[in-house]
């Protein structure tokens, strides 16, 4: 156990600790080198019967977890997306954690219901959605995702389905693209309707969602007798963040009365500045929307914002109400209990007001500006060289290349693989890969908080050292 002055003592300690290890995260392996179980095999099977010190805990911590770390706020992090975080949204969360308050209704803490509300206000104001969108802060991209699609779901069955159940005659269909974020295909399991009736529609050659074959898909599937109900389109795809083209679709839906869900989990961010707004071209079809603070926002992980035009159809969708939870009636106040599926919420609207209030607007944009114009200027040196290749458009922070010297082009995949591998395993870059169109490529993302244009030259010098030091040895 912990006593009161033992934790002012210890806490001071630790946030000496949290304040050198993010000014010397750079000196750690970026990707953890250990072997599956090595962690596992360090941990005692039982748990201790008798408290132990919390001197004894932190030593533990420093040797049996922290080599189990992989370094996501490194500035040499360029794998998957970023979950990049600040300090602002880190002070905020050690007094979250503080309050350990549960958001799950207006009485439960009025000022965390009040400031969501506010900040999330703000958010669709700095990202350039029209009044009318109303936000709530979900854990993730994928419950938020979940949420819109069982909203869309009720929306197509009159609420039939919240009612009776799915009696399995419904025979409904969301439509995505093949490039579609997995969450989408899950939300279809979960959500009753089952994978195979996530129709995932065929890309241009950009990798966007071809509108077209949306169109003669949707309206082959009317006449079989199939009941599609929702679109989700994707700002920014997982693998090489392509765009879909949001007015045709919005037209599409427009025309046979579905459901439009925007998926911008990660590029969303990039709608702070106004030369990206065009993605948004064709928002006013759009029922619902989601990104995710919680990447390229310099906001700790989680936080996802998520948007609706209609509020009643999603608490329709959602709300509850035993008695326990009944409240004298406070008028106008938000429950977001009934906004999403936990009745439990974390208090996270606290970290985004921090994160907004200490960079300013400007200061966000100018962080968001400086990421994008830095993978620019990459895929200008990755086309301009002769041994590597672009493979994929880059619009935002992310690039998709191959190494390509002149030989065997049926060895490619495997040479990339290895150049990856050998990449990761210096532990002085983390990047990781996709397959584009069968064809496997290296994934660059440029988006840590504490990212410099030097640290971004030294990774493209040491990818082109490794791969030409391999084609050497091989
Ligand atoms: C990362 C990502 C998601 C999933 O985000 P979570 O918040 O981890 O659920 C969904 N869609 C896209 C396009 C993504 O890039």
């Amino acid at each position: 156990m912990v006593s009161p002055p033992e934790f002012r003592k210890i806490a001071h300690e630790f946030v000496d600790w949290m304040a050198d290890y993010l000014e010397q995260v750079e000196q750690y392996p970026v990707k953890s080198p250990v072997t599956p179980g090595a962690i596992l095999r360090q941990l005692p099977e039982h748990p201790p019967s008798a408290g132990e010190p919390m001197e004894t805990l932190f030593a533990d911590f420093q040797r049996i977890i922290m080599p189990g770390i992989t370094h996501w706020q490194s500035p040499n992090f360029f794998a998957y997306f970023n979950a990049n975080s600040s300090y602002p949204s880190l002070l905020a969360e050690m007094l979250t954690a503080t309050l350990g308050t549960q958001c799950m209704i207006w009485e439960t803490s009025p000022a965390a219901a009040e400031l969501e509300e506010r900040v999330m206000d703000w958010l669709g104001q700095m990202l350039g959605l029209p009044a009318g969108f109303v936000g709530v802060i979900h854990d993730t991209a994928s419950t938020a995702t979940l949420c819109a699609l069982l909203t869309a779901r009720e929306v197509a069955t009159q609420f039939a389905v919240n009612r009776e159940g799915l009696t399995g005659g419904e025979k409904l269909r969301v439509y995505c693209s093949e490039e579609t974020h997995s969450s989408i295909e899950k939300a279809g399991k979960i959500m009753g309707i089952g994978k195979e009736n996530v129709v995932k529609i065929a890309t241009d050659p950009s990798l966007a969602m071809d509108a077209a074959r949306l169109r003669a898909a949707i309206a082959q599937d009317g006449e079989d007798g199939f009941i599609p109900m929702a679109v989700v389109a994707t700002l920014g795809t997982t693998s090489t963040t392509a765009v879909d083209p949001l007015p045709e679709i919005a037209d599409v839906c427009g025309t046979h009365k579905l459901w439009l869900h925007v998926d911008a989990a990660h590029a969303g961010t990039a709608l702070l500045l106004p030369e990206f707004r065009w993605m948004i071209e064709g928002i006013s079809g759009v029922d619902s929307f989601v990104f995710n603070p919680h990447k390229w926002m310099f906001t700790n992980f989680d936080c996802t914002a998520y948007f609706v035009k209609n509020v009643e159809l999603l608490v329709r969708t959602f709300e509850i109400l035993p008695e326990y939870l009944k409240t004298n009636p406070l008028g106008d106040v938000k429950n977001y209990r009934d906004w999403g599926i936990p009745l439990g919420r974390r208090f996270r609207a606290l970290k985004l007001w921090f994160v907004i209030r200490s960079f300013g607007v400007r200061g966000l944009q100018e962080k968001v500006r400086s990421h994008i114009s830095w993978a620019q200027a990459l895929s200008k040196e990755i086309i301009a060289h002769d041994a590597f290749e672009l493979m994929a458009p880059a619009p935002f922070n992310l690039v998709c290349f191959r190494y390509r010297p002149a030989g065997d082009e049926n060895t490619l995949d495997d040479l990339n693989q290895r150049l990856l591998t050998n990449l990761n395993k210096s532990g002085k870059v983390y990047l990781t890969h996709t397959r584009i169109r069968g064809c496997y490529a290296l994934r660059m993302c440029i988006g840590q908080t504490s990212t410099t244009p030097e640290h971004v030259k030294k990774a493209w010098n040491f990818i082109q050292a490794t791969a030409a030091e391999m084609e050497l040895t091989s």
